[in-house]
């Protein structure tokens, strides 16, 4: 069953940036999609285009058949559907890390301060934060905040999460406390679309590996495929 439905997708950018050449993709429900490419091919921005940080000029992407094009669509429910997870953490310095991911449940949901903390909680107990939940981000590694990051997206309890390259400003030995989220995140049937230049992740998680180049999806592959040594 497809969930998300990505067809001849251009996108050009107001200076004339064309970053977007008819990109089609479908990925189903609980699929694990790594996309790879050289720096500027277009994956941030195709990843943005999921839930409509960026528009697209051309083409139609459907979210569970829900087109985001269609005027009629309410693209803030869809952003709330589709998490996103940035290279930059972006947490609230001024809030804990129970805080940060109580904020949009409470302001944007309308759930109960209690309701939401409860919840919260429990999130930041899955990515291992149990005892980091009071801290504030400047008293975070960088693994613990992208973690908090990750708990914040899941809180709005997305049916999707976008992670553009979640693990790239992260010191070497933070980065396996990062993937082994996701990982898990996975297995627990997310369906889920990554930039990342982690080729172990690719390998062991990723049901499918996508490559773009200068715009264009160029080709995809299962990993098997992918990393077959010949
Ligand atoms: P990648 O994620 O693969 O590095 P991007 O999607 O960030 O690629 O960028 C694709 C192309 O679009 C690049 O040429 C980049 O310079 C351009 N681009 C990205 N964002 C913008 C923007 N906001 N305005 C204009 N051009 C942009
Ligand atoms: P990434 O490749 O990780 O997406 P970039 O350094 O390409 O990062 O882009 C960082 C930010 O700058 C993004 O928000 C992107 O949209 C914007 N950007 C990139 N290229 C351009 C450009 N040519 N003109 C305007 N904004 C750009």
């Amino acid at each position: 069953e497809r969930i998300i439905r990505a067809e001849n997708v251009d996108k050009i950018y107001p200076n004339g940036c064309h970053a977007l050449k008819q990109v089609s993709l479908d990925i189903k429900r609980g699929e694990v999609v790594v996309i790879i490419g050289p720096s500027g091919s277009g994956k941030s921005t195709f990843l943005r285009t999921l839930n409509q940080l960026e528009t697209i000029s051309e083409g139609t992407i459907r979210i569970d058949d829900v087109s985001l094009t269609d005027k009629k669509t309410n693209i803030n429910k869809v952003r709330e559907e589709v998490g996103m997870v940035f290279q930059s953490f972006n947490l609230f310095p001024h809030k804990t890390a129970l805080g940060n991911v109580m904020l949009s449940p409470v302001k944007v949901l309308k759930k109960s301060k209690k309701e939401a903390d409860s919840e919260g909680r429990e999130l930041l107990k899955r990515v291992g934060l149990a005892e980091r939940m009071n801290n504030y981000p400047s008293h975070l590694s960088g693994g613990q905040q992208q973690r908090v990051a990750i708990a914040r997206a899941l809180a709005m309890m997305p049916k999707i999460m976008l992670f553009d390259e979640p693990t790239s400003a992260l010191d070497p030995e933070m980065v396996g406390e990062v993937l082994d989220v996701m990982k898990s995140l996975a297995s627990d049937g997310m369906t889920m679309v990554v930039v990342t230049h982690e080729m172990g992740f690719a390998r062991e998680v990723a049901d499918r590996v996508v490559f773009m180049e200068d715009g264009e999806l160029v080709f995809e592959e299962s990993p098997e495929r992918f990393f077959e040594s010949d």
